[in-house]
C-alpha cells in the first residue's frame, strides 16, 4: 500500500505520496489559489502515483461529522473562495480512492503522536503559531472532535499592561491569534515578524507573556501530558524558553506535572520539524 498526504495551507499545499518520514516516494508543493485550480493540480500530481487513499490535513473551518451531508466540506473561511468546498468529493472523484480528512492541525499531531514528539502519549495538544494560531491534538488517543473541532488561536487571554496594540483578528481583534500570530506582530511593531530589530526583545516578551498564558489555559482545561508547540514565530530566538516560564509562573505551582525541573520535556518544539501536518495526513489516509 502506499499513499497520498496533502496539508492545506493559506499560500501552499504540501503533496507527499509514501509510507512515512523515511519513505516519501514523491512529493510536491503547489500554490493555493482557487479550489478548482488547486484541487485540480493536487490530483494531477496524485494520479501519477498508484495510490490506495488519500489523506488531507487542512485549513478550516471543516465539516468533520460523518453524518452530514456536508462531511468534508469547508464552513465559511476567511479564504473566500473556499468556503463550502468540498474537499473529499472532489479528490475522491477525481482519484477514485477514500479520502479521509481532518484539520491541518490534529493532522499535525497524527503525525507527532506516530513519529515524532508525542510517541506513546495519549492525551496532547499541538500548537502552530504561524499567519494564524491553531492547535489540535488527541484526547485519549483520538483527534479532538465536537461541535466541529477546537479553535484554541482564536480564545481570549488577559492582555499584557503594555501593549497598546488593538489587535487584528477580523472576527474578534484581540484574541490570542489577533494579538500573537505572525501578522499581528508584524502590525503591532511596524516590521517583519522574522526581522524586529532593536524591538526583538520587546516583542519576544509580549509573544511570550501571550503564548505562556494560553499554554498555562491548554494545560488546566484539557491536561495534556505534553503540548507541542511550532510554526514560524516559533523561530524567534528564546521565545520556547520565554514560553516556558511564563507558563510556569501563571501556573504557580498548581499543576505537578508542568512545574517540576523537567517542563522542557512538557512544552516542546515538533519532532517532525515542519513535516508534521503532511506526514499526518499519510496517517489519515491509513500508514
Ligand atoms: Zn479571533
Amino acid at each position: 500500500m502506499i499513499y497520498g498526504g496533502l496539508e492545506g495551507g493559506g499560500s501552499t499545499f504540501e503533496c507527499v505520496v509514501g509510507t512515512g518520514p523515511e519513505s516519501v516516494a514523491a512529493s510536491s508543493t503547489i500554490p493555493t489559489t482557487t479550489p478548482s485550480e488547486t484541487l485540480s493540480e493536487v490530483a494531477g500530481f496524485l494520479s501519477a502515483h498508484d495510490i490506495d487513499a488519500v489523506g488531507v490535513a487542512t485549513f478550516g473551518p471543516l465539516d468533520l461529522d460523518p453524518a452530514s451531508p456536508t462531511y468534508g466540506h469547508l464552513f465559511v473561511t476567511p479564504k473566500p473562495a473556499w468556503s463550502g468546498t468540498d474537499v473529499v468529493g472532489t479528490l475522491a472523484a477525481a482519484l477514485g480512492v477514500p479520502v479521509a480528512i481532518d484539520t491541518d492541525v490534529n493532522g499535525a499531531a497524527i503525525g507527532e503522536n506516530r513519529w515524532g514528539a508525542a510517541q506513546g502519549l495519549d492525551t496532547f495538544i499541538y500548537v502552530t503559531v504561524g499567519t494564524g494560531i491553531g492547535g489540535g491534538g488527541l484526547v485519549n488517543g483520538k483527534p479532538m472532535h465536537g461541535l466541529m473541532h477546537p479553535e484554541i488561536g482564536h480564545v481570549r487571554i488577559p492582555r499584557h499592561p503594555d501593549d497598546d496594540f488593538p489587535g487584528n483578528c477580523r472576527y474578534h481583534g484581540d484574541c490570542l491569534e489577533g494579538l500573537a500570530a505572525g501578522p499581528a506582530i508584524a502590525d503591532r511593531w511596524g516590521r517583519p515578524a522574522d526581522d524586529l530589530g532593536e524591538h526583538a526583545e520587546a516583542a519576544r516578551a509580549l509573544e511570550a507573556f501571550y503564548l505562556g498564558v494560553t499554554m498555562a489555559n491548554l494545560t488546566l482545561t484539557i491536561s495534556p501530558q505534553r503540548i507541542i508547540i511550532g510554526g514560524g514565530v516559533l523561530a524567534m530566538p528564546g521565545l520556547l524558553e520565554a514560553t516556558r516560564a511564563v507558563m510556569l509562573d501563571t501556573l504557580a505551582g498548581y499543576v505537578e506535572v508542568a512545574s517540576d525541573s523537567d517542563v522542557s520535556g512538557y512544552l516542546v518544539a515538533p519532532g517532525l520539524g515542519s513535516r508534521s501536518g503532511v506526514l499526518g495526513a499519510l496517517v489519515l489516509a491509513g500508514a
